[in-house]
């Protein structure tokens, strides 16, 4: 008999052939009301397994982390029931688990709208509420690829096919639809519950453009009602504040078809950018940085010699010219290595820092890209420190220390830092992979003691440092990263003359703190819902008359905020004033100044603020100086 161990440590005997389902009866009829799945030392099992040997047991419970993905799963397997139900014809690919949901990718002739996905949302309903038990079943490959090929599902059998030799192939039957999956999965469709599908849209088959486009059904599914409504909440939220909407609302920038993942910036969007690439290239200032501009394209051959070739593959833009090859930047690292190895260096020139807006092209899959978060072509406020090992530390200190500054002063007050270890391919001795995981370390412990640390997910070339952004909404956006190379100086050549006299090579640390210029804007945009702290503001007053008989005074007004180096522009229109200043405010220019008769007559002017705040007759003097302390971040 075996003897299982539960996790408060207690030991029991249990007859051959006990469940999992068993054990957990056994322990209280609470629990197996919650239980969807088990853990056999440490591994997930259907709760229809049986224990074979002596074991540590653990069973799942449906608001377990780990229970809520097996719920969204069966989720996605109820997709497919409702599917089929509804679409014979229908040929379900892969319904995997994702952050906060699920997706069933589905080759269907009918095309999915927002009204066939509540017929489907109600379909699933239907299912649901008929308790289906959840039947696993192993059978062989030739099983496998019957059942699939009776039910012409050719993407199934292409799954099975593929599945190494050696690895069970389990099918799950909820009444007559059947699906093939790894597991666990819940026992009975009475565990789905609180789900909602929320949007379409298309995907290659295994994300491949020469494959055929299937369309995805995104859902979400939850343990209470509650935390649904409050996730679809977020998301209604977030919708509102989606940066390509605002972009739009305020005339910031606009995407095309003829440069996809390109963004055409408008003059107000080119102004955020302005603003936000001179604040950061204040902060390289300020810290020695030496800003320098590398070329676009670059010979085939030194992107061979420094790995990116192999490393971003179809990612590389190419072009031909003279019968040479070359690569549009896909980053400009090697670029820095060619600046740096001009003239000798010696030691006295190390930390040697140079910093870009480098301007950087990669080949995302169409499918994947988004606005300004993905792009094709995007800058990087990227910048390179070659040092010695002696000045590590403090150069990841200060890295550090820059990074958290930066985005304080961006809005940022969550900020989550994980560091990231040797992987199992990499190259350098371990030897230096240990002093310098150590540098990294003691550097983060001293300054950021929260930090976690991600074992073995470092760069094949060093470990690193990332930083997360948490937004308004709480999601969370990584940024900035710290990379140590111990490859690419070698690679490409790059020395230093050390104290003794001998040729050494430079560690060379890649760093970004916003990461992609673009990107980040995106971010801005959607954390402050497009209402930009003042100084990222390309409007920030704006003056409105009453009547033309203030338009002369509205324009001094107007003059005296431009000679002050404010972004303000007058609205001398024809309108009712009621009418000019809503536009302004759903515009959300933070100032409206108003001039009528009053103002003229005091010499003073009156201001509506953004958020309702008035400010009745104020001579335009005082208002600068409450300005003057918003100018800056
Ligand atoms: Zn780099």
């Amino acid at each position: 008999m075996p003897k299982i161990t539960l996790p408060d440590g207690s030991k029991k005997e249990v007859p051959n052939n006990t469940t999992l389902y068993d054990i957990a009866k056994d322990i209280s009829n609470s629990l197996v009301k919650v239980a969807v799945a088990g853990k056999i030392n440490g591994q997930l099992k259907d709760l229809s397994v049986a224990v074979e040997d002596d074991c540590n047991v653990e069973i799942i419970k449906k608001n377990d982390d780990e229970g809520i993905e097996i719920v969204r799963h069966s989720f996605a397997h109820l997709i497919g029931h409702a599917i089929k139900q509804l679409y014979p014809d229908a040929k379900m690919a892969i319904g995997p688990v994702i952050k906060n949901g699920f997706y069933y990718d589905i080759d269907c002739n009918k095309s999915f709208n927002e009204d066939e996905l509540i017929l489907i949302e109600n379909k699933i309903k239907d299912l649901v509420k008929k308790n289906y038990a959840v039947i696993k079943k192993v059978v062989t490959r030739q099983e496998a690829l019957k059942v699939f090929s009776d039910r012409n599902e050719p993407y199934k059998q292409e799954i099975v096919q593929e599945i190494p030799e050696g690895e069970e192939i389990a099918l799950y039957f909820h009444q007559e639809y059947i699906d093939m999956c790894r597991g666990p999965h819940v026992p009975n469709t009475k565990f789905l519950k609180h789900f909602k599908l929320t949007k379409v849209s298309g995907a290659y088959w295994r994300g491949n453009s020469d494959n055929k486009m299937l369309q995805r059904i995104y859902g979400t599914a939850w343990d209470k009602k509650e935390e649904l409504d409050d996730y679809l909440k977020k998301l209604e939220d977030a919708e509102k504040r989606d940066h390509r909407k605002i972009g739009k609302q305020q005339d910031l920038f606009h995407f095309q078809e003829e440069a996809p993942g390109m963004v055409f910036w408008h003059h107000k969007g080119w102004t955020i950018y302005q603003l936000l690439k001179t604040f950061m290239r204040k902060i390289n200032l300020e810290s020695g940085y030496k800003e320098i501009n590398t070329p676009q394209i670059l010979d085939r051959t030194l992107w061979e010699r420094s790995g990116h070739w192999d490393k971003f593959g179809d990612m590389i833009f190419t072009t031909h010219s003279e019968k040479r090859d070359y690569a549009v930047k896909p980053m400009s690292c090697p670029g820095h290595l060619q600046v740096f190895n001009q003239g000798l260096k010696s030691y006295k020139d190390l930390p040697f820092k140079l910093c870009e807006f480098g301007l950087v092209h990669r080949n995302e899959p169409s499918g994947t890209l988004h606005g300004l978060m993905r792009a094709r072509q995007f800058v990087q406020d990227d910048a390179h420190i070659f040092c010695t090992e002696s000045q590590l530390h403090d150069e990841i200190t200060k890295l550090i220390k820059l990074t958290f500054k930066v985005y304080n002063n961006l809005g940022f007050e969550n900020i989550k830092v994980a560091f990231s270890t040797r992987p199992e391919k990499k190259v350098g001795s371990d030897d230096i992979w240990n002093k310098s995981e150590k540098i990294l370390e003691n550097s983060l412990k001293e300054n950021v003691p929260d930090y976690i640390t991600l074992p073995g997910e470092g760069a094949f070339y060093g470990p690193k440092i990332e930083f997360t952004l948490t937004d308004s909404l709480g999601r969370e956006w990584q940024c900035g990263t710290v990379q140590l190379d111990f490859s690419m100086p070698s690679a490409l050549s790059a020395s230093y003359i050390n104290e003794k006299g001998d040729k050494a090579s430079p560690v060379m640390v890649h760093r970004a703190i916003l990461g992609s210029m673009e990107r980040f804007i995106g971010i801005l945009i959607e954390h402050y819902a497009g209402k930009l702290p003042f100084w990222l503001c390309p409007e920030q007053i704006i003056i409105v008359n009453i009547t033309d008989k203030h338009v002369e005074f509205a324009e001094k007004i107007e003059k005296t905020f431009k000679d002050k180096g404010f972004r303000c522009s007058s609205d001398l229109r024809n309108e009712k004033i009621g009418y000019k200043i809503r536009e302004h405010i759903i515009a959300k220019i933070p100032y409206v100044v108003i001039i009528g008769d009053e103002e003229i007559s005091s010499n003073k002017i009156s201001v509506r603020q953004y958020d309702g705040t008035e400010h009745k007759l104020i001579s335009a003097e005082d208002f600068i100086i409450k300005l003057n302390s918003k100018k800056t971040h």
